[in-house]
């Protein structure tokens, strides 16, 4: 179940400190070690799962639960405009720490984060044949 070499596992396993913000049955959030903003946290499975693709039902569900606690606990009591959540799957996708996590991103009017691409209007030819392709039988 726990991988000994990844860093979450032993924040599981009390090996490496973290400031743990909430935790249940199966989940468990703290805080992120470089916040992108004033209250960014993760949230993990307890049982070490690889990624979006990897991780049991009842664990996913239980993490975005969480998440959406802690989005709420952002917006009560940190006063948060909004919430990112996000995660990142599979290191073409940014994803550093190889143990699932939902970052939780409290949004503030006029913080300094950024859309990662720059949205303009798409190729309606290419954008049908890629439906095609990812909706097809
Ligand atoms: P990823 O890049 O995989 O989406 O996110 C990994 C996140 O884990 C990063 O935001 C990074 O700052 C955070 N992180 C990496 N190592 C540690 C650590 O030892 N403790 C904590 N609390 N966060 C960490
Ligand atoms: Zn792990």
């Amino acid at each position: 179940m726990a991988d000994p070499d990844c860093i979450f596992c032993r924040i599981l396993a009390g090996e490496l400190p973290a400031r743990v913000v909430e935790e249940d049955e199966r989940t468990i959030a703290f805080m992120d070690i470089a916040p992108a903003t004033r209250g960014h946290a993760l949230v993990i499975p307890r049982a070490h799962s690889v990624d979006l693709l990897s991780i049991g039902e009842q664990d996913l569900q239980a993490v975005i639960l969480a998440a959406r606690r802690l989005a709420a606990r952002a917006k009560e009591r940190l006063g948060a405009d909004g919430v990112n959540l996000i995660n990142s799957c599979g290191a073409a996708a940014w994803q550093t720490v190889f143990h699932f996590h939902v970052h939780v991103i409290p949004r503030y009017e006029g913080d300094p984060l950024q859309l990662p691409w720059v949205p303009s209007p798409g190729d309606q030819d290419e954008i049908a044949a890629v439906a095609q392709e990812l909706g097809g039988p």
